[in-house]
């Protein structure tokens, strides 16, 4: 058993100043209970807490440092750029490299605009979408995170088709009216929605590979099918990758399902764990941007020198070599956790979406949000909290990704190893 005293002093005082103590929902360990880590340093694929604790890693950031943490070449350019002044409000040449690199790696994409978060991405290709289209509704699917702007936090939630309900008080349903949220992998529905309101529908937005209601991948022609029924309508398709690009390939997703929407968003790796984030397309839909266009986006510190060099840092470390690592690794994290599972008698299943994954607990298979509530989640507090207490960090819910680094050695395997087989005992035992 760790010792946690620091943390949970630390704890107590942020959440003073600060609602709930943490800057994003999830760190707060709502879902698992217990104490949140408060994380002093980081080197490779090890974390270190304020009470001297050492965990593997297997967030990364949800995501971002697929090299680890403090990788030397990441860490050099971000000190050598920031010597030479921190933000200039007029452009610089980093910029163009950093969108000439995701360019190179994602065929369709022509044109980019750097953002600071996913969220502002995604809310910028939907206002793009609506004012390259001239229509007003959008459509995404359920369990599908793309940030937290009110069109896009609509979600029923319920798996059925549902004209936007709120789901957060503070968006009003003026502001989710125009969202219509289907149950995700259904292509009868999204067929149905477009023979209703094909002519009003400006975009459909679908994660490339849902991660955030745990690892869901789309079935095979899914994003396809996206594809064929958007371009019937005249309406545009958004693929979300902020979460898959550039961590399942070297052209994120659509290296491993190259589907052409019109809009790609990006964050997460492309900025090394730094703010920032992207979105592009083709030049024609790019082209109504201010100032070219007159759909209005801007940013103080957008395409912020710093973030472009850890971005670019990462990705220029991100090679071939690079990627047949994360999957080696997710090959052996996936082995261990399935093996400990099924020696300890706990029925479940590990869906991939190439280097991410996810465990569920339960055998009906999960294919949308709905499936994924009705795994047995009740069983994940208890697995995590063994795997925690031997050292292992992995995501703090039953619906986030697990994420792998290349820096994961030997030595983090065995530990993974020693502490599954009591995490799988403590999972089989959990009562819901
Ligand atoms: C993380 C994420 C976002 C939001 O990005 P932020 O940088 O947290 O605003 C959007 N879409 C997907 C698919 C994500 O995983």
């Amino acid at each position: 058993m760790s010792t946690t005293e620091e943390s949970a002093k630390l704890f107590a005082d942020a959440s003073s100043v600060i609602p709930g103590g943490v800057n994003s929902p999830v760190r707060a360990f709502n879902a698992v209970g217990g104490t949140p880590r408060f994380i002093t340093s980081a080197k490779g694929c090890r974390l270190t807490d304020v009470d001297g604790n050492q965990y593997v890693d297997l967030v990364c950031s949800w995501g971002p440092m697929i090299l680890g943490h403090a990788h030397p070449a990441v860490v050099e350019a971000v000190q050598r750029v920031a010597a030479h002044g921190l933000s200039f409000g007029a452009p610089t040449p980093s910029e163009s490299e950093l969108a000439r690199e995701i360019i190179d790696r994602v065929a369709p994409v022509e044109r980019v605009r750097l953002v600071n978060s996913g969220t502002e991405a995604t809310m910028s290709a939907i206002r793009l979408a609506r004012g390259f289209t001239g229509r007003a509704k959008i459509v995404k699917f359920s369990g599908c995170y793309h940030g937290h702007s009110d069109a896009l936090l609509a979600d029923a939630g319920s798996g059925v088709a549902t004209l936007g309900l709120p789901s957060s008080p503070g968006v009003t349903g003026a502001a989710a009216a125009d969202t219509l949220v289907l149950p995700y992998n259904n292509v009868a529905a999204v067929e149905e929605i477009f023979a209703r309101f094909g002519d009003e529908i400006a975009c459909v937005i679908t994660e490339a590979s849902p991660g955030n209601m745990g690892t869901v991948p789309p079935l095979p022609g899914f994003n396809a099918a996206l594809r064929r029924i958007t371009a019937a309508h005249g309406a545009l398709l958004i693929v979300d990758e902020v979460m898959t690009g550039f961590r399942v390939s070297r052209s994120g997703w659509y290296g491993l399902d190259p589907v052409d929407a019109d809009l790609f968003t990006f964050g997460k790796v492309m900025s090394g764990g730094l703010p920032a984030a992207a979105f592009g397309g083709t030049a024609e839909v790019m082209g109504r941007l201010a100032p070219l266009g007159p759909v209005y986006q801007a940013g103080t510190l957008s395409g912020n020198p710093v973030a472009m060099a850890a971005g670019l840092a990462t990705l220029r470390a991100a090679d071939d070599a690079a990627y047949a690592k994360l999957d080696a690794n997710a090959d052996r994290l996936v082995g261990l956790i399935g093996d400990a599972l099924t020696e300890a008698g706990v029925t479940h299943q590990i869906p991939r979406a190439g280097n991410m994954f996810s465990v569920f607990f339960g055998g009906d298979p999960v294919t949308d949000f709905a499936s994924a509530k009705a795994t047995e989640t009740w069983r994940f507090p208890a697995f995590f909290h063994a795997l925690l207490d031997a050292g292992i960090y992995p995501p703090p819910s039953a619906y986030e990704a697990w994420f792998v680094s290349t820096a994961l050695d030997d030595e983090a395997f065995d530990q993974i190893a020693d502490a599954l087989p009591g995490a799988a005992r403590a999972a089989a035992q959990a009562t819901a």
